[in-house]
């Protein structure tokens, strides 16, 4: 704990004040502060002041016990003790004192800290109580509420009483919003004249941003509305703008630190766009080509993310800048999540590949160690000149001649760590990286999560394809959902049946699979019908998959395996069971398995008809709209950012205050505002940056290394 002490950086100031150790504040000692440490990491001074209401209260309201009603969530009230009663023994034990105000009575209870609270309330007493009334039966009732003496309610200043977030250990041992006011009053009134602003102030005034001293003042005893919302939009835009300002420097310390290898011949470019592309290219794909192609020639390293919807083609994107770097005799990587989705990048692109005359080797988990050994020759020759793969490829025996570029294809599944191995290959100049994502990444948290990326995004489908058309089934409406699908085949449309995985028991997935297939073979006799599952041994997978290519079976039972991978632009069809139990980017993912040929294509959601409102939300989201950036919008606001990524290694950073989900526009103007001010002044040298300087410097005292991280 010790060391997490000094591990824990003091966010605040430099000043030793704010770095002194809780335990030392009046009303705290050593067992309150090993709590606090323990459930809430508040470790100093400036750790307590930052830990923020999430919501207040208005105490300026009285409620009498008549007026209660079942839809109040808290209320206030004022009144007598008239009985107090102890019940049952040891671990049931509880205690209830009625509350009376002429109005009624209210029986108040407590099951835990009895012996404190005994002492605390006797009959005769008057009390201001605060918490969410219960009716039972027709008896109104008050769990653990809060109690005040009338008079002494000054307490917390203004009418809106900060309500700060708790756990269940500290409620126990009577760790409350209003121990914590009293706290915070302790420690304003300490910090008096020590609280130095973070901001310069040409910016606060700009940016009509109140000084960080009446924020943290406002914050923890708003006095009314205006003040708390200001106080709230100050600390925001701090918090945001110091996690901006250390990308962005990234960014520029990156360009400056790292030479890039140059990369400007496009000869085989320009045969391969001549002579062998089959299609041509939209105008986004042509747009950040030539950003990707304006990086490999700069001189600097690229570390780019390539955004772009599902199949808005990024995989010939990828190959063109391949050829870029093989026109400089560099060798290329492109890595994947899955063995499935290598192998369809492998067979996609060895087509191109052999047009052009250039080798290209697969290299997954499953490549026989005799293969392997081979391959490893090869490539440290230089004899392969674009390597398709999963993790595999970055183990420490792949070892290039020249590595040119790695690409990495839908980022959000490889950890930071994976990605920056990648670094290592290449002894002397690090290669360009690319970074796609087929997960459309809302703008906020793309500012945050890559912001020390440059960002090229394909914002266009190719020509030709018509919007797929998305519709919601009850279950109940089987018979007609079967009959449509016999419509489509007669048509010679292919169809996808797509199971979730329900339970954590891979046994019963596969029995609830087996279900639906037989289900499935029921309702079309007359079909060929496929199934591919996870559980299935690589080659019947494959064979299975392939007959589906090729058109030999109408139906594709499958479970979410084809959500990355498959490509069959006959398949027009994607039905999805238990479509509730799905995440919205992976619906919209599995979507976009269809929708890729010339014919119209639908999706179908089936669900049973009791949803809940969150499901529902997402069902709807998805019928109204293609769009994957809003989808992703929609995802961040339903699930949270943490959520969305995958929790803390996402590399969300800890926010305190703002919030990805609803500070979009803070953001902006906080990134805005940074990369303003590193133009100007990119060492922070002059003297109204002094201010960002000093956070700065207090901040990466324990900061880790961010620059190898891309
Ligand atoms: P994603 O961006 O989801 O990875 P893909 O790269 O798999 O998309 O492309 C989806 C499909 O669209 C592929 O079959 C690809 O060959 C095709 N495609 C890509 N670009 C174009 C284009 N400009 N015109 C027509 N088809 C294209
Ligand atoms: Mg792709």
């Amino acid at each position: 704990m010790l060391c997490k002490f000094f591990v824990k950086i003091c966010f605040l100031d430099m000043a030793a004040f704010f770095e002194a150790s809780v335990e030392f504040l009046k009303g705290v000692g050593p067992q309150r502060a090993a709590l606090l440490n323990r459930e809430l990491s508040i470790f100093t001074y400036g750790d307590l002041l930052q830990h923020y209401p999430f919501r207040y209260e208005d105490r300026t309201r009285f409620y009498s016990i008549s007026d209660i009603t079942d839809e109040m969530p808290y209320v206030q009230l004022r009144g007598t003790i008239r009985r107090v009663d102890l019940h049952g023994m040891a671990r049931s034990r509880r205690m209830t004192a009625q509350l009376t105000d002429g109005t009624g009575t209210l029986e108040l209870v407590w099951f835990q800290g009895i012996r404190w609270i005994a002492e605390k309330v006797k009959p005769g007493m008057d009390f201001i109580v605060f918490g969410k009334p219960t009716r039972y039966g027709t008896k109104w009732t008050m769990a653990h509420p809060e109690l005040e003496v009338p008079g002494t309610a000054v307490e917390s200043g203004g009418s809106f009483h900060p309500v700060y977030p708790l756990t269940e250990k500290l409620r126990a041992r009577h760790i409350d919003s209003k121990l914590f006011s009293r706290l915070m009053r302790e420690v304003l009134h300490q910090a008096a004249g020590r609280i130095r602003e973070t901001l310069p102030r040409q910016l606060c005034a700009d940016k009509a941003l109140i000084s960080r001293n009446d924020a943290l003042h406002a914050i923890h005893f708003p006095p009314d509305l205006d003040t708390l919302n200001r106080a709230r939009r100050r600390l925001k835009f701090e918090e945001l703008f110091f996690t901006q300002l250390r990308l962005i420097q990234l960014k520029l310390l990156r360009k400056d630190k790292f030479p890039g290898q140059i990369f400007n011949n496009t000869s085989f470019v320009n045969t391969f766009y001549n002579e062998v592309l089959p299609f041509p290219l939209t105008g986004a794909q042509k747009r950040v080509i030539r950003e990707i192609y304006y990086d490999m020639k700069s001189g600097k390293q690229m570390n780019r993310l390539l955004q772009g919807d599902v199949g808005s083609g990024k995989t010939i994107v990828a190959f063109i800048c391949m050829l870029i770097a093989c026109g400089s005799h560099a060798q290329s990587v492109l890595m994947a999540p899955t063995e499935i989705l290598a192998q369809q990048h492998y067979q996609n692109l060895s087509r191109y590949a052999s047009a052009m005359g250039m080798p290209i080797a697969l290299l997954t988990g499953s490549t026989p160690k005799r293969t392997r050994q081979e391959m490893h020759r090869l490539l440290r020759a230089g004899l392969i000149k674009i390597l398709i793969g999963t993790h595999a490829l970055i183990e420490a025996e792949v070892q290039f001649h020249h590595l040119g570029l790695a690409i990495v294809d839908e980022q959000h599944r490889f950890g930071v760590a994976q990605r920056s191995k990648l670094w290592s290959k290449s002894d002397k100049v690090f290669p360009h990286i690319l970074v796609m994502s087929a997960t459309p990444i809302p703008r906020t948290l793309a500012m945050t999560l890559y912001g020390d990326l440059d960002v090229s995004v394909i914002d266009e489908l190719p020509k030709g394809r018509k919007p797929i058309k998305t519709v919601h089934r009850y279950d109940t409406h089987r018979l007609q959902v079967n009959q449509f699908i016999r419509d489509q085949v007669k048509e010679g449309r292919q169809v996808y049946i797509v199971y979730p995985l329900i339970d954590e028991s891979e046994k019963l997935d596969l029995k609830h699979l087996m279900d639906g297939y037989e289900s499935v073979r029921r309702a079309f006799p007359d079909y060929a019908i496929s199934i591919v599952h996870g559980k299935m041994k690589q080659d019947a997978r494959t064979y299975e998959m392939d007959r589906f290519v090729r058109g030999e079976t109408n139906v594709m039972v499958a479970t979410t395996v084809i959500e990355v991978g498959v490509d069959v632009p006959n398949a027009s069809v994607m039905i999805i069971e238990n479509a509730e139990r799905f995440g919205l980017l992976q619906l919209h993912q599995l979507r976009g398995r269809v929708g890729r040929g010339a014919d119209q294509s639908y999706c179908i959601l089936m669900t049973s008809a009791r949803l809940s409102a969150e499901s529902r939300k997402r069902i709807d989201t998805l019928v109204q709209t293609n769009n994957g950036f809003e989808i992703a919008e929609a995802d961040l606001t339903l699930r949270g950012p943490g959520d969305l990524m995958g929790t803390q290694q996402s590399g969300v950073p800890d926010l305190h205050i703002a919030d990805l989900a609803l500070d979009g526009d803070i953001l902006r103007e906080a990134r805005e505002a940074a990369i303003e001010i590193l133009d100007k002044d990119p060492d922070l040298r002059q003297a109204e940056h002094q201010v960002i300087a000093a956070r700065i410097r207090s901040q990466s005292k324990s900061s880790m290394n961010w620059s190898r991280i891309s």
